[in-house]
């Protein structure tokens, strides 16, 4: 029996967390965000005859969670979690180039991995008796909806969605508005920051906490991070088991959250070689890596718009795992891709590879292209494709000269009767609803 593994604050203080703890806490109390506090080492080896993506996760987040509440009842949870296909596609005869496509679950992005494990430890850890569980979620877009698709129509569990009223795309708007059920969802008369702030007013809240228990799923929860190493884990062992060679991932990035979980994975001893972050014109990271300093600003609004972040929270997971700016340095790259770049890619991928690319994976088969000729030849290169191209015909379509076909699991979603209820950005009508139906 290995010493048990825990998880502590980022920022250092308190003592360190079970993994379901970490879990339900989300954000540590001392403001920082859940890191493990030892890596457990695994070989190739040990993933022998583990092929499928659940079976490679079980493996790995066993590995960071033994001894904890959940680690019975881990191989159920990521077999129904993961329950769609992850094709990693091949682009060249040598297969040294490859896309890894996270599309495939319900809300046809990459969120839905992060988000459908993390409902499903919720309802595992709640006990029949507890009061019902309220997640509040603030979203720009993608967030929202695969947390209402994750939660939707689970026993005790509801979730309330805030938005801004106008703000979000209109296929983003019907994938928040769409569930009904244990799914409320809300147009606030705001903007995102306001949707934000009220979500964290309602946690604050002791009249409001005294009547709800509440919980929330935001991007920087353990229980999101943690579960998306497995799809690195799975590709580079496929990568390293048909070459014998390290596989190499550009990592389309705005809060960092999926390239953590790559990082975590490298860092586990999974057989991954360079981590390239390529990101959109919100250069925090790129700068940070290129000066050494440290500046958040507020964001740009991009054509990879799940991208614009101006301040990433998983940063401090990131200098958490290499504080020394030198170092980290060696250990990632990262990029920044304008607008015209992102077209521009979109429509070569078409052209050349016959791909339907959105604009977060140009973003990365942007940077791929930026890499020196022997770079790339010499690696297993694998561009991380975060979400289905029809998820922004508006942008794809007029660049191929096509139509993108709709998935059928997107296409469910679009037939669904949407339904919104309309707020002020003021914690009175936030407090409101939640009595309404609490
Ligand atoms: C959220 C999102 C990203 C950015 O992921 P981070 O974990 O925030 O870096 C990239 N692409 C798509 C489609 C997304 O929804």
């Amino acid at each position: 029996m290995s010493a048990t593994s825990g998880f502590v604050s980022s920022r250092g203080a308190g003592d360190p967390l079970s993994f379901s703890a970490a879990l339900l806490q989300g954000l540590a109390p001392d403001g920082g965000l859940y890191i493990p506090t030892r890596w457990p080492q695994l070989a190739s080896a040990d993933f022998a005859g583990r092929q499928s993506l659940p079976a490679v996760a079980a493996r790995l987040i066993g590995a960071f969670i033994s001894g904890d509440r959940l680690a019975p009842q881990l191989p159920e949870l990521v077999a129904e979690a993961f329950d769609f296909p992850v094709p990693r596609v091949s682009l060249s005869p040598d297969d040294r180039l490859s896309v890894l496509e996270l599309f495939h679950g319900p809300t046809a992005a990459f969120k839905d991995f992060g988000a459908r494990f993390l409902a499903g430890a919720f309802s595992r850890l709640r006990e029949p008796s507890d009061k019902p569980l309220t997640i509040l979620v603030a979203t720009s877009g993608d967030t929202g909806g695969a947390v209402a698709a994750a939660f939707h129509r689970r026993p005790g569990i509801r979730v309330v969605v805030l938005f801004p009223k106008g703000l979000v795309s209109p296929t983003q708007e019907r994938q928040l508005t769409c569930w009904g059920d244990n799914v409320t969802s809300l147009a606030v008369r705001g903007t995102f920051d306001d949707c934000q702030r009220l979500v964290k007013e309602a946690f604050v809240d002791e009249a409001l906490r005294e009547r709800t228990s509440l919980s929330s799923a935001n991007s920087i929860n353990l229980g999101r991070l943690l579960p998306q190493s497995s799809y690195y884990a799975a590709a580079s062992l496929e990568v390293f088991r048909h070459h014998g060679e390290k596989a190499s991932f550009i990592v389309p990035s705005g809060n960092l959250g999926n390239a953590l979980a790559c990082l975590w994975a490298r860092e586990v001893g999974l057989p991954i070689g360079e981590v390239v972050l390529a990101h959109n014109l919100n250069r925090t990271v790129p700068d940070y890596l290129a000066s050494g300093e440290w500046r958040p600003r507020p964001s740009v609004a991009t054509l990879a718009s799940a991208m614009d972040v101006g301040n990433p929270s998983n940063m401090e997971r990131l200098r958490a795992l290499f504080p020394d700016p030198a170092v980290l340095r060696t250990q990632v790259t990262a990029c920044s891709v304008t607008d015209e770049e992102i077209c521009a890619r979109i429509r070569i991928g078409y052209e050349q590879y016959g791909q339907m690319w959105c604009p977060h994976t140009a973003t990365a088969a942007e940077a791929w292209e930026r890499l020196p000729e022997a770079v790339r030849a010499g690696g297993r290169w694998v561009l991380v494709s975060t979400a289905h191209p029809a998820k922004f015909p508006e942008i794809v379509e007029p660049l191929i000269g096509r139509k993108v076909p709709v998935p059928a699991s997107l296409e469910a979603l679009f037939a669904r009767p949407t339904h919104s209820t309309e707020i002020g950005a003021e914690l009175a009508s936030l407090s409101a609803v939640l009595k309404e139906n609490g």
